[in-house]
C-alpha cells in the first residue's frame, strides 16, 4: 500500500513539473494528497507524520520568504557571485546588443509551434521584386566574372557607373535620404542573386549595405551627418568604407591598438576641438577606393576636454579620405575575388570631435553601436553570399550530373554522386530556409543576435560543403579556371565568407552559446543582472525571483526531458501532417537541451567560458534545432508542396541526427562523469536511434535535381540562370533539357547495338547509323546530335598560351623566355 502512495506522489509531482506548475499549485496539490493519504491509507502513524513533517518542511520556507531568503537564497547568491564568469565591457555591449526571437523559445524547452507557423512569411514588395527583375537581372547580364577576376582585377567602369545610379549603394538607406529602404529580406535576394554570378560584384555591393557608414549613420548619426552623408552614400557619390580590424586585432577587436586623444586643434583655420587619431586597419573592403572611411578606435581623453572619463572606449568616427594623414589606396588579394579590399593607415590625422558617429555624446559607445548593428546584419550579406552559391551550384551541378557520362552511364546514376548531390540539394534546402525564417524576423522588427550568428556560421559552413561536393562531381572541369568555369571561383572565395563578420571557430565557440545562454535563457541573465546590483536587498530579491522560477524551469525540464525520451515526443500536441514527427523530436530535444544548458552552467559556471568544446557543441545543439524549426517553417510557408518532402525528411533527419551526435559528444567529454551518465539516462532512456538520413531517401533528393522536377526550381530559384550569351547555367539547362530529351532515343540505340543491328560508336556515329537504317526518324536523330552539341559546349573547358596566365609578369613587362611581355592590355 506504502508504494502505491509513494508512485502517487513521484507521479503527482512528475505531473506537475511536466506542466511546469506554479509553486502555489505545487502547494495546494501536496496538501490535497497529504489530506487524501491521512483518510484513505492505512499506512502508521507514524508514516503518516513523515511524510507531513517532510513535505510541509519542504513546502512552508519556500513560501515564507524571510526564511526562504535567509536560508536559500542568500546562500546561493553568495556562492554564485563567487562563481559568476567576469565580463569585459566590450562582452557586456554584445550581450546588450539586439533582441531574442525564436531560439528564446528553444531554450525554453518548449517551443509553441503554432507561434512558429504564426510568424510572418518572407515576402517582397512589388517595387523590390521590379528592382531584383529590372536592375539586378540586368547587372548580372553584364557581368563576366572572368574578365573581372582575370583581366581587369576590378569591375568595368560602365558597372561602377551602373551600381551607382541604380542605387546599388543604398539598399538600407531610408527613403527619406534618397535611399531604397528595401526589406533585410529584399536585400538578401539580390545579394543572393549577384553572388550567383559573381563573388567580386556582390562582395562590392554587400559592403556598403552592411555594417558601414550608412548603417552606423541611420541609427545613430546626428541630423547635420545624416543629410550631408547619407544622400551623398545613396547616389553613389562617396564611397564607404569601415575600418575595425587591424593587425593585432582581428577576432578581439577589442584588442586594437588604433588611438585617438582628445585634443585642441585647428581645422580650417579656427581652433577646434577634436582628436588626433593614429590608426593601422587591415582587410577593409573598399578601403582602396573609399571617398569616406568608417573608423573604429580607442579615444582618451587625458585632459578631460569631453567629461570625467579619461579612457573613453571604443568610438566610431568618419573620416573623409583626403584628411591629411590618412593613406589608402594598396589592396589586399583575397583569394582571386577581386572586389577592393586594403590596408588604411593614418598618423596624427586631427579630425573635429563632430565627426564621431551621433557626435560626442557617443564618444565610447563604438562597441555597442556595432554589435547592434551585426546583430541583424550578420543575417544578410555573408548567408546570402553562400546560398547565391549553393543555388547556382544545386543547378548547374544537378544538370552537369545528368549530362556527364562515365562508363557509358550519367554520373548521377552513381550511388557515391548521389549520396554527394544529396548533400548538396539538401543543405540548400536548409539554408535557404534559414536565410529566409532569419530574414523575415528581422522585417518583423526583430535585431535577433543569436539567431544572426547561428544563420550566419551554418549557411557559410554549409556553403562550403556545398562547394566542395561540387568541385568532385565536376573533377577536372571545376579544377581549370577560365570563362567556361562556374564553379571554381566561387569555391576558392568560400572562406572569406566563413572570416568576415565573426570568424566561424569563434562565433561557434563563443557566441551562439556563451551569449545565447544569457541572452535567451528565461532566468540567467535575471540572475546574473541581479547578483550584480550593488543594493543588497534589491538584489536578493531579484535574484531569488529569477531562482525559484529557474529552479522550477530545470524540474520541469528534467521530467519532460525522460517522458519525452521514453515516448518519443509522441506525448506532444504539434502541428498535424507529414511533418508532424519532427515537430515532436524537436521538442523533445528542445527540453533536453535546455536541461543540458542549465546543469553545464551549474556544474561548470564561469569556466564554461573557457570550456569552449562544451560551449560549441552545446551550441550546435541549439543550432540544430533552429535550422530543423526553419526547416518545417519553410515547408509551411511554400505550401507545404508534396514533392519536397524527400528534402524536408533529409534535411530534418540531418538535424535530428546532428543533435543527437552532438549530445553524445557532450555528455562524452562531459566533466563530471556522474552527471554526465545521469544526463544520459534523462536524454537517451532508450539508447540513441537516430541515423543520418537512408541511401533511399539520399536517392530521392538527387533525383529532384537531375530532373527537370519544380522541386529543382523551387530549390534554385533566385540564382541568376537567365539564357543571356556566356551564361553557363542557361546553357547546362539548355543540355540538361536536350539529354532528357534524347535518352529513349540513346537507350534504343543501345538496344541496336547488343542487338548487333548497330556498330559500337560514338552515339553520334551510332545515331547516324540508325537513321539510314531507318531505326529512327530524321527528327530523332536531330535531337540526338543537338543533345551532342549541347553537352560538348558544357563539358569543355578552357585553354590558355602561357603569357595570357602570366598576370604579374604582363603588369611588370618582365622577360619570360625569349619574350619580352607586354603590359597588360
Ligand atoms: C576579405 C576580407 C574582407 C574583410 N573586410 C573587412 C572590413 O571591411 N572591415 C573590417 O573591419 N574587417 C574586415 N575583415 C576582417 C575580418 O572581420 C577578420 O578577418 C576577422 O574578424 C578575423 O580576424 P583575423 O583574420 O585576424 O583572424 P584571427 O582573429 O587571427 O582568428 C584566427 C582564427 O582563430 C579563431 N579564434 C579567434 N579567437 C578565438 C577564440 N576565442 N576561440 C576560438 N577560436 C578563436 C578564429 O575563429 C579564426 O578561425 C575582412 C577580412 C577579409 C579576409
Amino acid at each position: 500500500m506504502g508504494w502505491i502512495w509513494l508512485l502517487t506522489i513521484v507521479g503527482l509531482f512528475g505531473t506537475l513539473a511536466y506542466n511546469r506548475a506554479r509553486l502555489n499549485v505545487w502547494t495546494l496539490a501536496c496538501v490535497v494528497f497529504l489530506i487524501l493519504m491521512t483518510r484513505l491509507s492505512d499506512l502508521s502513524v507514524w508514516g503518516i507524520a513523515i511524510a507531513w513533517i517532510f513535505l510541509l518542511g519542504i513546502f512552508i520556507p519556500l513560501h515564507v520568504t524571510s526564511l526562504r531568503y535567509k536560508f536559500f537564497s542568500k546562500p546561493v547568491l553568495n556562492f554564485y557571485r563567487k562563481v559568476m564568469p567576469t565580463m569585459s565591457r566590450t562582452e557586456r555591449d554584445a550581450l546588450a546588443a539586439g533582441t531574442v526571437g525564436w531560439e528564446g523559445e528553444l531554450f525554453r524547452g518548449n517551443p509553441r509551434w503554432s507561434h512558429l507557423l504564426s510568424l510572418p512569411k518572407p515576402e517582397l514588395s512589388e517595387e523590390e521584386q521590379a528592382f531584383i527583375q529590372g536592375p539586378v537581372e540586368e547587372l548580372c547580364g553584364m557581368i563576366d566574372d572572368w574578365d573581372i577576376t582575370h583581366n581587369r582585377a576590378d569591375l568595368p567602369p560602365e558597372m561602377w557607373a551602373f551600381l551607382k545610379e541604380q542605387g546599388f549603394f543604398a539598399l538600407i538607406i531610408t527613403k527619406e535620404y534618397g535611399g531604397k529602404e528595401f526589406s533585410a529580406y529584399a536585400h538578401s535576394q539580390i545579394l543572393t542573386k549577384v553572388y550567383s554570378k559573381s563573388g567580386s560584384v556582390a562582395s562590392t555591393i554587400a559592403v556598403p549595405n552592411s555594417l558601414g557608414p550608412a548603417e552606423l549613420l541611420m541609427h545613430y548619426g546626428t541630423a547635420e551627418q545624416k543629410n550631408y552623408y547619407l544622400p551623398r552614400l545613396a547616389r553613389g557619390e562617396e564611397i564607404p568604407c569601415f575600418a575595425l580590424t587591424g593587425p593585432e586585432a582581428g577576432s578581439d577587436a577589442g584588442a586594437m591598438r588604433d588611438k585617438g586623444v582628445v585634443c585642441w586643434g585647428e581645422m580650417d583655420g579656427k581652433k577646434t576641438l577634436g582628436i588626433r587619431l593614429n590608426f593601422n586597419k587591415r582587410y577593409i573592403t573598399l578601403a582602396p577606393i573609399a571617398s569616406v572611411i568608417g573608423l573604429a578606435f580607442k579615444l582618451y581623453d587625458p585632459e578631460h576636454l569631453l567629461g570625467d572619463k579619461k579612457d573613453l572606449g571604443i568610438t566610431c568616427a568618419l573620416i573623409p579620405r583626403m584628411t591629411p594623414g590618412v593613406t589608402a589606396g594598396r589592396r589586399h588579394f583575397p583569394l582571386n575575388i577581386v572586389f577592393q579590399n586594403g590596408p588604411v593607415q593614418g598618423k596624427d590625422v586631427f579630425i573635429p570631435v563632430d565627426w564621431i558617429i551621433g557626435g560626442a555624446k557617443m564618444a565610447g559607445h563604438g562597441w555597442r553601436m556595432l554589435m547592434e548593428c551585426l546583430a541583424a546584419g550578420r543575417a544578410i550579406s555573408l548567408p546570402a553570399s553562400a546560398l547565391g552559391g549553393a543555388k547556382q551550384v544545386t543547378y548547374t551541378t544537378g544538370a552537369y550530373a545528368r549530362i556527364r557520362r562515365q562508363f557509358n552511364v550519367p554520373i548521377g546514376r552513381f550511388e557515391g554522386i548521389e549520396e554527394a548531390l544529396a548533400r548538396i540539394a539538401g543543405y540548400t534546402y536548409i539554408m535557404d530556409a534559414v536565410r529566409s525564417f532569419t530574414a523575415a524576423i528581422i522585417d518583423s522588427g526583430e535585431k535577433p543576435a543569436i539567431a544572426s550568428a547561428i544563420t550566419k556560421y551554418h549557411v557559410t559552413e554549409m556553403g562550403r560543403m556545398v562547394g566542395n561536393d561540387a568541385m568532385d562531381i565536376h573533377g577536372g572541369k571545376a579544377i581549370c579556371l577560365g570563362p567556361k568555369n562556374y564553379l571554381g571561383r566561387a569555391c576558392e572565395s568560400a572562406p572569406i565568407a566563413i572570416t568576415v563578420e565573426g570568424a566561424n571557430i569563434l562565433t561557434r565557440c563563443l557566441i551562439i552559446f556563451g551569449q545565447g545562454a544569457m541572452r535567451c535563457h528565461p532566468y540567467v541573465f535575471s540572475e546574473f543582472e541581479a547578483a550584480q546590483n550593488q543594493n543588497e536587498t534589491e538584489s536578493l530579491i531579484a535574484f531569488d525571483d529569477a531562482l525559484i522560477g529557474h529552479m522550477s524551469f530545470t524540474m520541469s525540464n528534467l521530467v519532460r526531458s525522460l517522458v519525452l525520451g521514453l515516448t518519443s515526443g509522441r506525448v506532444v500536441i504539434v502541428p498535424q501532417g507529414k511533418t508532424k514527427r519532427y515537430f515532436q523530436q524537436a521538442t523533445r530535444f528542445s527540453a533536453a537541451f535546455a536541461l543540458v544548458a542549465d546543469i553545464s552552467l551549474l556544474v561548470l559556471g564561469g569556466t564554461l567560458k573557457r570550456k569552449e568544446a562544451i560551449s560549441a557543441r552545446l551550441g550546435d545543439i541549439l543550432s540544430y534545432l533552429y535550422l530543423l524549426s526553419a526547416i518545417l517553417k519553410h515547408y509551411h510557408n511554400q505550401g507545404k508542396n508534396g514533392d519536397d518532402l524527400p528534402l524536408v525528411r533529409w534535411a530534418g533527419l540531418t538535424c535530428l541526427y546532428e543533435i543527437q551526435q552532438r549530445f553524445d559528444e557532450l555528455l562524452k567529454n562531459f566533466p563530471n562523469r556522474w552527471v554526465a551518465v545521469f544526463l544520459r539516462i534523462l536524454i537517451f532512456p532508450l539508447g540513441r536511434h537516430f541515423a543520418k538520413p537512408s541511401d533511399k531517401i539520399g536517392h530521392k533528393v538527387a533525383q529532384l535535381i537531375l530532373n527537370q522536377t519544380p522541386s529543382r526550381y523551387r530549390l534554385t530559384e533566385g540564382a541568376f540562370v537567365s539564357a543571356v550569351p556566356g551564361n553557363m547555367p542557361a546553357l547546362l539547362e539548355d543540355a540538361l533539357l536536350k539529354t532528357i530529351t534524347a535518352e529513349p532515343i540513346e537507350k534504343r540505340l543501345r538496344a541496336a547495338v547488343n542487338e548487333g543491328l548497330l556498330r559500337n560508336g560514338t552515339i553520334e556515329e551510332q545515331a547516324k547509323q540508325a537513321f539510314i537504317k531507318q531505326l529512327i526518324s530524321q527528327d530523332q536523330l536531330d535531337i540526338i546530335l543537338q543533345a551532342e552539341e549541347a553537352r560538348q559546349k558544357v563539358i569543355a573547358v578552357d585553354d590558355f598560351a602561357t603569357e595570357d596566365l602570366m598576370h604579374g609578369a604582363r603588369q611588370n613587362k618582365i622577360s619570360y623566355g625569349s619574350k619580352n611581355i607586354e603590359k597588360n592590355v
